[in-house]
């Protein structure tokens, strides 16, 4: 059986990830593919129910999501997950565990700024944040560490949906080319 792969789609809140994900998830779907988004809020409501937003528990929530991507991928899947996963180590974890095994991993970073998340506010988590309704926000009072080698790099500011959605279709053609 041929591996599938997994496409992790990293950076802050309101970057973009869910938007790109979903996007992507419709084109690959139309042309047959077999597709699974890992929506990372979604699984914190179950998969990952109990879990809060310290390090550890971070880091538990992505290398449960990371297990669950490479059990779909060895079954040919093609995995996307939009999920923050703000720590390099934890994502490091994901994509070694999947290499050991054959699987593809490619980050993506979704690098728009967090000027830009915090004037979208899509679920309004940096007015809550602000208001000190909420602590630990990815960026503002939690650390999030940029991908020093991701595979591709989009800012959302500067990059339209369609666009971004083609350059993570380019890197899974060009998976495909190298296979
Ligand atoms: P995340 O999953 O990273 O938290 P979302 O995808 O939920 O972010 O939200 C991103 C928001 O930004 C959406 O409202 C989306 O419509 C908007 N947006 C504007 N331009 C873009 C773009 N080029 N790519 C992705 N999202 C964009």
């Amino acid at each position: 059986m041929s591996g599938g792969s997994t496409i992790w789609l990293t950076g802050l809140s309101g970057a973009g990830k869910t938007t790109i994900a979903q996007a992507l998830a419709a084109e690959l779907s139309a042309v047959g593919n077999r597709v699974q988004v890992l929506d990372g809020d979604e699984l914190r409501t179950n998969l990952s129910a109990g879990l809060g937003f310290s390090r550890q528990d971070r880091n538990t929530h992505v290398e449960r999501v990371g297990f669950v991507a490479q059990l779909l991928a060895t079954h040919g899947v093609t995995v996307i997950v939009p999920v923050i996963a703000p720590y390099a180590d934890a994502r490091a974890r994901v994509r070694s565990s999947h290499e050991t095994r054959g699987l593809t991993f490619r980050e993506v970073y979704v690098a728009t700024s967090l000027q830009e998340c915090r004037r979208r506010d899509v679920k309004g988590l940096y007015a809550r944040s602000a208001a000190g309704e909420i602590a630990a926000m990815t960026g503002v009072d939690d650390p999030y560490e940029p991908p020093t080698d991701p595979d591709l790099v989009l800012d959302t500011e500067h990059v339209s949906i369609d666009a971004a959605v083609a350059r993570v279709r380019s890197l899974l053609t060009e998976l495909k080319e190298t296979a």
